[in-house]
């Protein structure tokens, strides 16, 4: 029996025209999104699930980092612009946590997932860009060689079209700018990537009895481990309180094939294995974290609505952001704004992290304007976790406030080039840094 099937040829039809199509509704996705729509153009954000925020909510993240850096000792905000709007939103919906000490040198935020949603709704709505939730892009009409025209969506009523002048990749996985043929890479090219975990949060523990847990259930479970008593996915387990103390996050589990390598993110079938790993996973660390005291009568209130992907394709710009650039705090001519996360290394069984040389440095590098631009592709920016990078600078420059800055600097830069004949390459840079320095932005 032949393996394939021919479709058959039909006429899709197209649903909107737009300057901007961004794909994808996650940090960098929804910053682009709003950038774009507020300065009149006609925009709209494709995103497959019913709602916005991507890992941060669907993978169940619940917590902000690489909004701080470690400045010479100090805990300073270095990603503003976009994401300070996005957080007063959510702080005014009370979903906001005070800043806590990440890996004891580093301020993260943890926030509530609903107040996120409402709060990533109301910006974008706001902004004039327009919602299509639901949409799985599936493919992509090119215009020319170094163009592209079209991105084909599955939905509910089928299979239908966006037209666009401008893209923007926020998929986290950089399918579009793969279909569209830009080179990328995956992992460590060596078949591995960072390892995916699936996310869960837990209600009901007794706060003060809890106290500070966070710091001793990675201790808890060596001995756990030793005594024979249970076998985890990986060390370095996060599991800390949310604004309400009664409720915790459990970033604790690791999810592998049964080579040990992890789970392929970008494939379908290795996706629908790794849920299934990632739920048992969670049944077997719960069972331990409620002989944690404090959790005695706690009970898992959400598993996260999809297992979490940190890494997938990058896809390879004009700049490739390295290692060494994050950890040497480096400086860049076209910066579009800061990362601040070192290196948060998911290996097998462990967390790996590599510091920049705090307390003596100021704990930022700048990123690039160059890693968004696809080789190649003359009117597609690459934002968020698949951008222009190596496998190690990803591990830093994946996290929330640099999918901020990428997707704030593309929604901007899009409205430029539309001025520009449409390239990516042609804009004026000095207009945008001008316009995200307006916007908040810190460069
Ligand atoms: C388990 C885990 C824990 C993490 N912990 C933290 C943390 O504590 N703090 C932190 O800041 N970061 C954390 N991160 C990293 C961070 O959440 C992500 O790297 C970040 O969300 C990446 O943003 P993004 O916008 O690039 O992509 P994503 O957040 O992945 O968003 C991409 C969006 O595109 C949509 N999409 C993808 N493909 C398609 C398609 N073909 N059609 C339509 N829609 C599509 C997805 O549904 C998604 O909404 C964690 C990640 C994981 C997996």
């Amino acid at each position: 029996m032949s393996k394939t099937i021919t479709e058959p040829a039909k006429n899709i039809p197209v649903i909107g025209e737009y300057d901007i199509a961004v794909l994808g509704g996650g940090p960098a996705g929804l910053a682009a999104a709003v950038a774009a729509g507020r300065r009149g153009f006609a925009a709209v954000l494709i995103e497959r699930h019913g709602f916005l925020g991507g890992m941060g909510t669907a993978a169940g993240v619940s917590n902000f980092c690489g909004l701080y850096a470690n400045y010479f000792g100090e805990q300073v905000q270095v990603v503003r612009g976009v994401a300070d709007e996005l957080l007063d939103r959510i702080d005014r919906l009370g979903g906001l946590n005070a800043p806590h000490l990440c890996a004891g040198k580093i301020n993260a935020r943890a926030y509530d997932i609903p107040a996120y949603k409402f709060a990533a709704d109301e910006l974008v709505l706001g902004a004039g860009t327009k919602l299509i939730f639901h949409a799985l892009a599936v493919g992509v009409i090119k215009g020319t060689d170094d163009t592209l025209d079209a991105l084909l969506l599955e939905t509910k009523s089928g299979r239908v079209a966006v037209r666009a002048r401008m893209f923007i990749d926020a998929s986290g996985d950089g399918d579009l700018a793969a279909w569209a043929g830009a080179p990328f890479e995956k992992g460590d090219g060596a078949g591995n990537s960072l390892y995916p975990s699936t996310m869960f949060r837990m209600n009901g523990i007794d706060p003060e009895k809890a106290g500070d847990a966070w710091t001793k259930i990675p201790g808890l479970m060596r001995e756990a481990e030793e005594r024979g008593d249970f076998k985890f996915p990986r060390h370095g387990a996060i599991v800390r309180p949310q604004r309400n103390p009664i409720e915790w996050r459990a970033n604790i589990t690791q999810i592998h094939d049964d080579n040990g390598n992890a789970i392929d993110g970008a494939n379908g079938e290795s996706l629908s294995e790794g849920e299934i790993i990632g739920r048992n996973q969670v049944k077997e660390t719960f069972r331990f974290l409620r002989t944690v005291p404090g959790f005695e009568h706690s009970y898992i209130s959400e598993i996260a609505p999809q297992i979490g992907i940190r890494e997938t394709r990058r896809i390879m710009g004009d700049y490739v952001l390295t290692e060494d650039d994050v950890l040497s705090c480096v400086d860049f001519e076209d910066t579009i704004g800061r990362n601040s996360w070192p290196i948060e290394a998911h290996v097998q069984g462990d967390v790996h992290w590599h510091w920049q040389d705090i307390p003596n440095v100021r704990g930022y590098n700048q990123l690039p304007y160059r890693m968004m631009l696809p080789v190649g592709i003359d009117n597609l920016f690459v934002v968020g976790r698949c951008a222009s990078m190596t496998h190690h600078a990803q591990s830093a420059a994946r996290v929330t406030g640099a999918c901020f800055v990428m997707g704030e600097a593309a929604g901007e830069a899009a409205t430029l080039a539309l001025n520009s004949n449409n390239s990516t390459r042609s804009i004026d840079q000095a207009t945008l840094r001008e316009r995200l320095e307006r916007n908040g932005v810190l460069l």
